[in-house]
């Protein structure tokens, strides 16, 4: 605070960076005094470097705060049409841009339940452990079984039996076998299992011909009806995760199997991204407690539950505050209890409309640097965004409809940000339209219900659409935006909608990030000798990614060149003719061929596949892309690729490399690793 001394006294002048006063002022052509105006009245002004300058009475600087805030509050009265109005798109951007991932901290892992790993694990043992039955049967030798059937069984002395928890130092010589149950150590001697139902064991009793198990002193005998081959009914050690195989990588988001795989790899806590703390008020003088019994002009305070239910839903943790009466001191109170429970983000509801004279929108004002907004939404128009001290803060609309639209659309991302997600946008599917929809001009979510039918999504209006209609959400299981400018829509066309109870981890049909580096489309080559197997991979590949909703692109390489348009065909013609370039598009494909004077890098290629997630090729070894090499053991030893060039091994023999490494069928294990590696954390592929 500045004194000036001018003819008639001193004056202070409060120097407050603009950014209080709401986006417009520097605009908004208001004459810069030369001097403050010394009249006997306080009074406020806007200079050209976009200060506002609060003239006021040396006396009354004790109260300077409130007055400044009356003042504001007086000029800002004046330049209600002048708040700004801004996009959506425009207001999320702005506001997506404060908020980061929040540090890791170590937890129990039943508490990182959808959370996102924050380091590496690594295992440091082979599972299973051990080799050990994968049926409840018998321990043999698969030689002894040759032949075997119903018509010709083999009969074998069972020496022992074995439950799952226990280890035998009986060892199956030939023509020995051991009992033995689900999980139990494969005892020595023994390779494969024969199972009880393919042994006389499994027969009904009257049937039965070998002498009953009671007594392993006396000896006991088993016919085994089925030969079988070494391994069958076995399940090897590291036959699921090998020692110090990369299991489960930073960036995951952490399910129930992944917590599940932690425990089996022996880890009690693990290190995920921290939680963020989220202030919730609620401001309003006709609010009162779900406790309290209505009085006159008086309704209860919703907004309270359904956001701090929203901020759980995603992650954060909700740190609620109560209700705060439209007063100065009440107001700031709460602020202040609210930042000194470090909140990583605070919310609060009404008196950020614009035109009203709510004290809300000047206490954030005097407390911190908010913009009010006007967003080209509806519901959900007002919005506060800013910060104080140093916390982000959201202004959310009174109204509970808007409080909890623009919750879902902007306070939501912020969340899942600071939890390390990247799948940050809504769930959101194409609908029909089932009735005409009339709209403001303003990108509007109308609450509707979706179903499915015959492989269409339609959406239905949950009738009256105000923005105090809270059971218009409760019907809705889906928000159908109607885009900014259209006014009207007809039954049968089409809209997006974002879907209220779909988790965003799920891959969606849409370009995931907001406000994130631009997409790269990650780029895996599947590399390896002939007749390795290296296109059955990738059609199991595809398979498996198509599965979960992603969207892939196959490369083959083909050094020997190929055609694909036959001749005399008009494609063909028009390649004769000398068409540098030729599509053959029909509703349901497209084709372009695309004459060459030499071969064109995996980089310019993907240049063409703009429109999926992930691009897998088979061959270009010696492009640049992260390779994962197929070998098999009957094709030798030797990898085509070094081990720096390598991001995986698929095989049926094990390597003494440092990279993950899978079997032929393990499909499901390569792609949740592709996944962890490339997909979500964020599209990006690593380099080399
Ligand atoms: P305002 O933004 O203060 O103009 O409030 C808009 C509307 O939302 C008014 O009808 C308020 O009564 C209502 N409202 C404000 N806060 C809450 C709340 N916490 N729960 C339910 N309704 C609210
Ligand atoms: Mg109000």
């Amino acid at each position: 605070m500045e004194r000036l001394s001018c003819e008639g006294g001193s004056w202070y002048v409060l120097d407050l960076p603009i950014d209080l006063l709401g986006q417009q002022a520097v605009a908004y052509s208001w004459s810069p005094p030369a001097a403050p105006a010394l009249s006997s009245e306080s009074s406020l002004f806007v200079n050209e470097e976009g200060f506002c300058v609060l003239v006021c009475d040396v006396d009354v600087a004790q109260t300077c705060g409130i007055l400044c805030t009356l003042l504001l509050n007086e000029w800002r009265g004046k330049m209600s049409q002048e708040v700004k109005m801004i996009s959506v798109d425009e207001a999320l951007e702005y506001v997506m841009k404060h908020f980061e991932p929040l540090e890791p901290e170590e937890v129990e892992i039943l508490d990182a339940l959808d959370r996102v790993l924050a380091e590496d694990v690594y295992s440091d043992t082979d599972i299973p452990p051990f080799d050990n039955s994968a049926m409840d049967g018998y321990a043999v030798r698969a030689a002894d079984t040759v032949g075997a059937s119903h018509k010709a069984p083999i009969t074998l002395r069972v020496i022992a039996n074995l439950a799952a928890g226990y280890t035998t130092v009986l060892v199956v010589e030939a023509g020995t076998a051991i009992r033995i149950m689900t999980g139990a150590p494969l005892p020595a001697g023994a390779d494969a299992v024969v199972r009880f139902e393919e042994t006389s064991e499994g027969l009904p009793a009257d049937e039965r011909t070998d002498r009953r198990i009671l007594d392993w002193e006396q000896g006991a005998w088993i016919e085994v009806f089925k030969q079988v081959i070494v391994g069958e009914n076995v399940r090897r050690a590291g036959e699921d995760i090998h020692k110090g195989e990369l299991v489960l990588a930073e960036g995951t988001i952490l399910r129930p199997q992944e917590i599940g795989v932690l425990a089996s790899l022996g880890r009690a806590r693990v290190r995920v991204i921290r939680r963020p703390r989220v202030a919730i008020l609620a401001t309003g003088d006709e609010l009162i407690g779900v406790d309290e019994p209505l009085a006159p002009g008086k309704i209860r305070n919703s907004n309270e539950y359904s956001n701090a239910a929203l901020v759980q839903r995603y992650g954060g943790i909700p740190v609620r505050l109560g209700i705060a009466r439209d007063d100065v001191e009440e107001l700031t109170a709460k602020i202040r209890e609210g930042l000194a429970e470090r909140v990583d983000l605070f919310l609060t509801s009404a008196g950020v409309s614009v035109g009203d004279y709510d004290v809300v929108k000047d206490v954030l004002g005097a407390e911190g640097e908010m913009h009010f907004w006007q967003v080209r939404m509806k519901p959900g128009k007002p919005l506060a965004f800013g910060e104080i001290q140093g916390v982000p803060l959201l202004g959310l609309p009174g109204n509970p409809v808007s409080a909890m639209v623009s919750f879902e659309q902007f306070a939501r991302p912020a969340i899942l940000k600071m939890l390390g997600k990247t799948r940050l946008r809504k769930p959101t599917v194409e609908a029909i339209l089932e009735e005409d929809v009339e709209s403001s001009g303003r990108r509007s979510f109308k609450r509707a219900v979706i179903t499915k039918r015959d492989g269409e999504y339609y959406a239905s209006v949950t009738g009256p659409q105000g923005s105090g209609v809270l059971t218009s959400m409760v019907k809705a299981n889906g928000l159908a935006i109607i885009p900014e400018g259209i006014r009207h829509l007809k039954a049968g066309e089409r809209v997006t909608v974002q879907m209220l109870d779909w988790p965003e981890n799920v891959a969606c049909t849409e370009p995931v990030e907001v406000n994130e580096a631009p997409l790269v489309i990650p780029i895996i080559s599947v590399v390896g000798k002939s007749e390795v197997g290296k296109t059955t991979l990738l059609e199991k590949l595809v398979a498996e990614l198509k599965q979960r909703g992603y969207r892939v692109a196959a490369v083959k390489h083909d050094i020997h060149g190929f055609e694909i348009d036959r001749p005399g065909k008009d494609s063909w013609r028009l390649a004769q003719a000398g068409s540098d370039s030729i599509v053959i598009a029909s509703p349901k494909r497209l084709a372009l061929i695309k004459r060459l004077d030499r071969e064109m890098a995996l980089s310019e290629i993907a240049a063409l596949l703009t429109d999926v997630d992930i691009i897998l090729t088979e061959g270009y070894k010696r492009g640049d892309a992260p390779k994962i090499e197929v070998s098999r053991r009957e094709r030798g030893r030797e990898l085509l690729c070094t081990p720096d060039e390598l991001v995986a091994l698929v095989s049926d023999q094990l390597f003494d490399l440092d990279v993950p490494q899978f079997g032929l069928d393990d499909t499901t294990r390569i792609v949740d690793w592709l996944e962890g590696k490339f997909l979500s954390g964020g599209g990006q592929a690593p380099a080399g």
